[in-house]
């Protein structure tokens, strides 16, 4: 499987000149792509091959007086500048005819676009280096933050400027999955209303506090950036601290999403989540929580450390409303509103906790056999003796064993 492994640049000031001259050389040639596809379908003429684009785009331009600069960076970016104009045609097109979902034909490229990027290739002959830099042609050694070990070695680097002025190098290496050992639960896992997830097992998971701070933060940068005054130079400041707030923002979730997932796959054989097809959630009130929480990036990230580590990961569809059925006995209850937390089965007579009650239900519909016990009001939680060994000292349990996480 394929991994994406990210780590943060430092380019001096030559260097970060010199991408910035990356970012617009590529971001020209996706242009004159863009519209050199344009011209041919306003034309009724063949769309042009990338073999042509590249010649004409690249080699030929480089001579003439407006695109001579194009020599400047490395050719190779330029090409997978092209590939990636060929890409969003053939993305669009493809979901024209239906094999992929509908998108919006290519967008002209923006140097005030959030996010620019290049990509160097093996034929870029980027390397790091002895010292441990970041090599690449036409730009130099630039220094690059190890945070983590890569398992293989990658072929492309992806070079990435963020809204928040901050650069990144972006590797895809390919993993091979590795085996933890084999434990006997199951856990079914579901949204919580009041909460970030809810366990089949009776845990609610909040989002920690370093994220709701950096949330906190934000929003009060953006009120700020709000009274600002349209065209101003305080308006642009105040824009690159909300850039800076949101990547913080960006990165705080990231890290909990990662502690979380980890956690919940290296305790569990089996984890089941339900579909809940986000885009359809988009029109409801719940819509907001959900794309704020992250949740498919939290079950994209499940679902592959799930394949890297050899755990079952269960998807169930939304056939049934898992918050109005009993978990205990399976007799569909009606639905509930939403402030009610605590129901009683009118069938069973047990007591259930809206949350719990449907996370149990996910994993029973997965196949999961999960204790039901957990749907049930939850036994009030003795507290450890202090110095007890179990968790680490801030609460999240340590990662012992697991590389690359
Ligand atoms: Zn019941």
């Amino acid at each position: 499987m394929q991994l994406r492994y990210s780590f943060r640049l430092y380019p001096n000031g030559p260097q970060r000149s010199a991408l910035a001259r990356a970012f617009g050389c590529a971001r020209v040639v996706y242009n004159d792509a863009l519209r050199a596809r344009e011209r041919a379908r306003a034309a009724g003429e063949a769309f042009p091959k990338i073999g042509d684009l590249s010649k004409l785009l690249i080699t030929e331009a480089k001579r003439t007086e407006e695109r001579a600069w194009l020599g400047e960076v490395s050719a190779v970016v330029l090409q997978q500048s092209l590939r990636d104009a060929d890409t969003a045609y053939r993305n669009f097109f493809d979901g024209l005819s239906g094999k992929r979902p509908r998108m919006g034909a290519p967008r002209f490229r923006s140097r005030k676009d959030n996010r620019q990027a290049v990509r160097f290739t093996a034929n870029a002959r980027w390397k790091i280096t002895t010292g441990g830099d970041l090599s690449l042609p036409k730009i130099g050694d630039v220094r690059i933050k190890w945070s983590r070990s890569l398992p293989s070695v990658p072929s492309t680097v992806t070079v990435i400027k963020d809204a928040a002025g901050r650069y990144f190098a972006s590797f895809v290496v390919e993993s091979s999955p590795e085996r933890l050992p084999e434990v006997a639960s199951a856990v079914g896992i579901d949204l919580g209303l009041g909460h970030f997830a809810v366990l089949s097992d009776g845990t609610k998971i909040d989002a920690p506090r370093f994220l709701r701070r950096a949330e906190k933060k934000l929003k009060r940068k953006q009120r700020h950036l709000s009274r600002k005054l349209q065209g101003s130079k305080n308006r642009d400041k105040a824009r690159v601290k909300v850039a800076r707030a949101h990547a913080r923002v960006a990165d705080a979730r990231r890290e909990f999403h990662h502690q979380l997932s980890t956690r919940i796959i290296r305790d569990n054989q089996a984890i089941a989540v339900e579909d809940l097809a986000v885009k359809g959630l988009a029109r409801t009130r719940l819509a907001k929580s959900v794309h704020d929480a992250g949740w498919s990036a939290f079950v994209a990230m499940l679902e592959y450390k799930a394949a890297k580590f050899g755990r079952s990961f269960l998807r169930i569809g939304r056939f049934e409303p898992t918050s109005q059925v009993c978990s205990q006995c399976g007799v569909k209850d009606g639905p509930k509103p939403l402030h009610i937390r605590l129901w009683e089965c009118g069938t069973c007579g047990t007591v259930l906790d809206r949350d719990i009650n449907a996370a149990v239900n996910v994993a029973k519909a997965a196949g999961l056999a999960v204790s039901a016990c957990g749907a049930q009001v939850r036994p009030v939680l003795v507290p450890a003796q202090r110095g007890e060994a179990g968790t680490h000292r801030d609460g999240q349990p340590t990662v012992v064993g697991i590389p690359g996480l």
